[in-house]
């Protein structure tokens, strides 16, 4: 999925194409947040632009062709625009450190991720300058400034904030680029972390999610460290305590986090969610396989019943608990018995929702070097239909399981599909549509009783407004 940043303000104006997760959509918010501390304007199209900052990812399908793609797009573009700026960032960016600029040399930055802080200070050093190509191999310290910061930057809903918790993966899955591109994992200290919980707080933000790629092992590199300088702590669940610790800002009424990785998804967890009122009743907890075989070859470090048991686990903790999954099919050598096992297991675990995807190489992973064991496309794609059947059905059970209730939802603004309708989350994550006065701002919490559902969707009618939100004007953005 590829997304935009595209607003107004200012003499100069940018523009941020972002490809990727949610990790790559919260690093554009800080460049966005870079640019106009800057004293830079969004701008609604890269043809409106002075600066167009390009934001790769090298985790989903042919990631570079689409990159390259765009870039050409923007080449004709700059030639009519004296002066305009191309910077390329991201995972792709740092992969392929040179090849950017040698396969699309009108590009004036390239940076990485362990610098999308500078950002802003690239395009300017390159105005004077020329071209520059920074990609740091070193991630970023703990205690530096670099940890992309939810108050640095420009967010389109002002009452929601993303907050990185920690950097980098010292998982080795087979199919993923990221530990190669983000590094060993740094946890961002934890009273740093509250105190901008904090101030996002005192701005009128109400949700939050913090973003990590294995948050359960969030905090064990700070305690091995003070070990290392001879302290004697304990590596502790540092996220249950840090979920407990967020979820009493006062304000903070929802606190979501992703993802956890299912063989560190402890019982402290499942404990500082059950017991923190303003943590939420969704998990998303990646299945990827459901064949044991299969998962011993992406090296994820659990059998599928050890996942159904700590799923169990969480389902018997946590009442009212949703639950997403990602799950890959085709994996190189996958057979139809490990589908099977797949499919078996999905329809054991009844997902509310599942992100399915046909296994495609990421150059640069082991998997990529399975040539030899990779799945016939046209298998893979029968399987991932008949895994998406298997999906929808438990998803719309799911869903009709709650027409009748009623429900806390936080407005996020018109539908996006039906626009008549206004948008907002349950809880458990689930996207509800229902009638509203059009005074009804986003940010506000209000009741309604369920009424209908879908495999994606519930629809409501509204029974009462329960609170508007603290502030009605946009965040204003830090220098960060
Ligand atoms: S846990 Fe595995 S899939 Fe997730 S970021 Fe780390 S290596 Fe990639």
């Amino acid at each position: 999925m590829a997304s935009t940043i595209e607003h107004v303000s200012g003499d100069r104006r940018y523009f941020i194409r972002t490809f990727g997760c949610q990790m790559n959509e919260h690093d554009s918010e800080q460049v966005a947040g870079l640019l106009e501390a800057d004293g830079m304007q969004p701008a609604g199209a890269p043809e409106d632009a002075d600066v167009v900052v390009v934001n790769t990812c090298c985790i989903r399908e042919k990631a570079d062709q689409k990159l390259y793609a765009y870039l050409g797009g923007l080449k004709a573009l700059k030639r009519s625009r004296p002066g305009m700026q191309i910077a390329v960032g991201g995972c792709l960016a740092q992969k392929d450190q040179d090849v950017v600029r040698s396969r699309a040399p009108h590009v004036d930055v390239v940076f990485g991720t362990h610098n999308v802080h500078r950002a802003a200070e690239l395009l300017a050093r390159a105005a004077q300058e020329g071209p520059i190509v920074e990609i740091l191999t070193e991630a970023v310290r703990a205690d530096a400034e670099a940890f992309p910061s939810a108050l640095g930057v420009r967010r389109d809903l002002p009452h929601s904030a993303w907050v990185t918790i920690q950097v980098g993966c010292d998982n080795s899955c087979a199919f993923c680029i990221v530990p190669a591109v983000r590094g060993p994992e740094i946890s961002r200290p934890f009273e740093s972390l509250l105190d901008e919980v904090r101030q996002l707080s005192d701005q009128g933000v109400a949700e939050v999610t913090l973003l990590g790629q294995n948050v359960n092992s969030y905090g064990r590199d700070l305690a091995l460290a003070r070990r290392k300088a001879g302290e004697r702590v304990r590596v502790r669940p540092l996220f249950a305590d840090l979920l407990r610790a967020v979820g009493a800002v006062g304000g903070i009424q929802r606190v979501r986090y992703t993802s956890p990785h299912p063989k560190d998804l402890r019982p402290e967890t499942i404990a500082a969610m059950a017991e923190t009122p303003a943590v939420c009743e969704h998990l998303h907890l990646p299945l990827q396989s459901g064949s044991d075989a299969v998962l011993a070859a992406m090296h994820r470090g659990y059998t599928a019943e050890r996942y159904l048991e700590r799923l169990a686990e969480a389902r018997r903790g946590i009442p009212d608990l949703a639950v997403s999954t990602d799950i890959i099919v085709g994996f190189p050598g996958e057979t139809e018995q490990d589908f099977a096992d797949t499919l078996a297991v999905v329809a054991d675990a009844e997902f509310d929702s599942a992100f399915t995807f046909v296994f495609s190489p990421r150059p640069g992973t082991e998997a990529a070097a399975m040539t030899g064991d990779f799945v016939d496309p046209e298998v893979a794609t029968e399987r991932y239909e008949r895994l998406r059947a298997v999906v929808e059905r438990s998803a719309r059970r799911r869903h009709e399981a709650r027409e009748g209730r009623r429900e806390e939802v936080l407005v996020e603004g018109p539908s996006k599909t039906r626009p008549e309708l206004t948008s907002g989350r349950t809880r458990q994550n689930k996207l509800v549509h229902f009638a509203a006065p059009a005074t009804l701002r986003p940010g506000s919490f209000v009741d309604l009783d369920v009424t209908g559902a879908g495999a994606h969707y519930l629809l409501g009618e509204l029974v009462a407004v329960r609170a508007t939100p603290a502030r009605r004007e946009r965040i204003p953005v830090v220098a960060a």
